[in-house]
């Protein structure tokens, strides 16, 4: 059986898909996002090894509070790095008649990421940036995965919520949004499109971590402005 690396265990979340869920935060990260509030969850060898035994039973501790639409999520990091463990826990929790959903940054794609998208209930797609060099910018990584991830869920029918971090800057313009409605109008299941507003809150693990911050210069995102915004998005 294969065992993962998890960076930590959120009980009762409540914005990491709909309803209560358990979050498993796995370890790693392939992208570097200039923004990234978890710089500790990028190295892939830090953390802590977990066995399925371990997510199946803190999973079934929150049973009682799922209800409908609660479940698992399985965030990071980014969780399809441990597509092959993936596949197993998702296939364990359905066992136990839990949901699962993954956050995925469409940063990355391997030969077990379509099976993994497949088997899930339902994906979380955090859209770095539709515009392909300021993705890099922002990422340190290519657009492909992106669109490799947004195949798969169209190919599988999976329900996906898209969410956007606003950056002030970067993203934060009527005209980005009418651009990030007409990209993901090529996905079919869009059940929500959520905007969060760049902070800056993270800064100091960076300092604690010895990494450059490279927003150092942007503002948070203005809360009244991040609100025009939302209401300018809409479902395809
Ligand atoms: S994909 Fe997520 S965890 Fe990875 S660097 Fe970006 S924000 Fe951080």
């Amino acid at each position: 059986m294969k065992t993962g690396r998890l960076h930590s265990i959120e009980t009762f979340g409540a914005v990491d898909g709909p309803g209560i869920r358990t979050v498993f935060f796995l370890q790693g990260c392939p992208a570097r996002c200039a923004y990234c509030h978890n710089p500790d969850t990028w190295n892939p060898s830090a953390g802590r090894e977990v066995e399925l035994e371990e997510i199946i039973y803190r999973a079934k501790r929150g049973v009682p509070y799922y209800g409908e639409e609660g479940g698992v999520t399985f965030s990071g990091g980014e969780p399809l790095l441990q597509g092959e463990f993936l596949l197993e826990a998702i296939d364990a929790l359905h066992k136990e008649g839990i949901g699962v959903a993954i956050d995925t940054s469409g940063t990355y794609f391997d030969e077990f990421s379509d099976a993994v998208i497949a088997a899930c209930d339902m994906v979380l797609l955090d859209v770095k940036h539709i515009d392909e060099q300021m993705f890099t910018e922002l990422t340190g990584r290519g657009q492909g995965p992106l669109f490799d991830v947004i195949d798969s869920i169209n190919k599988h029918d999976i329900p996906i919520w898209i969410r956007q971090v606003i950056v002030p800057g970067f993203n934060d313009t009527p005209e980005y949004i009418e651009a990030l409605n007409k990209f993901i109008a090529r996905i079919d299941t869009v059940k929500k499109v959520e905007l969060m507003g760049y902070h800056n809150l993270a800064e100091s693990k960076y300092e604690k971590l010895g990494i450059n911050y490279k927003l150092k210069d942007v503002k948070p995102m203005d809360r009244e402005r991040l609100g025009k915004l939302s209401s300018l998005t809409r479902i395809a």
